[in-house]
């Protein structure tokens, strides 16, 4: 509020720009530059983009039923049928180049470290964490198997914490889980609401931007989305936060196991305390976008549909996410409306 009464839009940096991205550099491992912007979609540009001006290469590798973003190049396999032989495309409409986007299945390691051995992919991309098809964690090793096989390549990895960022630990999903990526892209929790996203990584590669890799945005760094930010990012650095979200966030999720269990419904509650996941028809967590496409959708919904009528809006995907307005009190509410729910279907 109080920086709408100072200046809106300065067409330049600001004191404020740069507290922000000092906060993220402060938070976030593989942070040692960064670029606001306005959107995820447009960070995760910049970043394939950075990623082929450093390679000089241009094939990027993506993980079937993995959201980048919205745009054409990158809109494939989001959500594919079993039998996909090539990239499905996300939408009407989007134009239809394929040769430079791989989609490959997330969570096996050789097939990525053969498609890497031919020299030509410039950045390997993922969401570290699978979070928009189901919450589904790496296999032991993966990530540290992804990132030597793209260091020994020269292949830039992304993380896409879009999702994951500011949310599963204060430095995201690279944190949580100790791998450092090259580039990450950040949105959604970085400004609580406000459209900032954040493309952060390696200095040499950042630098690029000094040196003929354009990125543009009238909003970049925009004074109220900054305000936003350094407003937002003080109070997720507080561990206090954290150690609340973990404790509602577990109870949360282990209540609602056992009372899919006690309903004898299969479901499987996986992911973190902060994003989880109900896969229900499942008796074994997923481990990639294959694994999910056995869950029972028409149960879901009528179960997303019950719970409505007792007060609780749920994405019908399966995704829950905690914010830290959610108490106690909403905590217990919502297992209550869980138990009726259930019971109605
Ligand atoms: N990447 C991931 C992992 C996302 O979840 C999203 C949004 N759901 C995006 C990119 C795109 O971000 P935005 O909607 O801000 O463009």
């Amino acid at each position: 509020m109080a920086q709408l009464e100072k200046g809106i839009l300065y067409g330049g940096q600001s004191a404020l720009e740069a507290e922000a991205a000092r906060l993220v550099c402060e938070m976030v491992p593989c942070a040692q530059k960064l670029r606001f912007g306005s959107s995820g979609s447009e960070a995760v540009q910049m970043a394939l983009r950075l990623a082929r001006a450093a390679t000089g290469r241009r094939v990027i590798i993506k993980f079937a039923g993995h959201y980048h973003g919205w745009f054409d190049n990158i809109l494939w396999s989001t959500a594919p049928p079993a039998d996909a032989a090539a990239p499905v495309p996300g939408s009407r409409g989007q134009q239809q180049t394929t040769e430079d986007v791989v989609v490959l299945e997330w969570n096996l390691l050789p097939e990525l470290r053969a498609r890497l051995a031919r020299g030509d992919v410039a950045a390997v991309i993922m969401e570290a964490a699978m979070c928009n098809a189901g919450a589904i964690f790496p296999l032991h090793g993966y990530l540290e198997g992804v990132r030597e096989e793209c260091t020994r390549t020269g292949t830039i990895l992304v993380f896409d914490e879009v999702i994951t960022g500011f949310r599963v630990a204060p430095g995201g999903v690279q944190q949580r889980l100790g791998v450092t990526p090259d580039l990450a892209t950040f949105a959604k929790a970085i400004a609580n609401g406000f459209p900032v996203a954040a493309v952060a990584g390696r200095a040499d590669l950042l630098d690029l931007v000094t040196q003929g890799v354009v990125h543009g945005g009238t909003y970049n760094g925009q004074a109220v989305a900054m305000a936003a930010t350094v407003a937002t990012l003080r109070r997720l650095r507080d561990p206090k936060t954290f150690e609340l979200l973990e404790a509602r966030g577990t109870r949360l999720m282990q209540g609602m196991q056992a009372a899919f269990d006690q309903a004898r419904v299969p479901a499987v509650v996986a992911g973190f305390p902060e994003i989880f996941h109900v896969a229900m028809g499942l008796t074994e967590k997923p481990r990639n976008w294959h694994d999910l496409l056995g869950m029972d959708k028409p149960r879901y919904t009528a179960f997303t549909t019950a719970l409505l009528r007792h007060g609780v809006r749920a994405l019908e995907r399966g995704a829950w996410f905690l914010s830290t307005e959610h108490d106690d009190e909403v905590i217990d509410a919502t297992l209550e409306a869980v138990a009726l729910a259930l019971r109605e279907i």
